[in-house]
């Protein structure tokens, strides 16, 4: 199964628990502040995301959206 997330970068506190949660290790940070003066969240190898959605259960904010497809379509 193969997986995408997307992340509000202005909703994003910069607290680094999808960072911990990710299995793959996929998330780090921006490189760039967001408005509130966090450095955002974003996914780095996404092409390796699985849709597992531990990043998102884990955020506070709410700020990670996760896509999945099976494959069979
Ligand atoms: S959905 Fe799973 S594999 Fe994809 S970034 Fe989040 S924790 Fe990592
Ligand atoms: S868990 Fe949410 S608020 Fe915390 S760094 Fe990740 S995306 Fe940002």
């Amino acid at each position: 199964m193969k997986g995408m997330i997307k992340i509000d970068r202005e909703l994003c506190k910069g607290c680094a628990y999808c960072i911990e949660a990710c299995p793959l290790g996929l998330i780090s940070f921006e490189d760039e502040f967001n408005a509130r003066g966090f450095f955002p969240a974003c996914i780095k190898r996404a092409d390796q995301c699985t849709g597992c959605a531990m990043c998102a259960a884990m955020c506070p904010e709410i700020a990670i959206e996760v896509f999945r497809e099976d494959g069979n379509g």
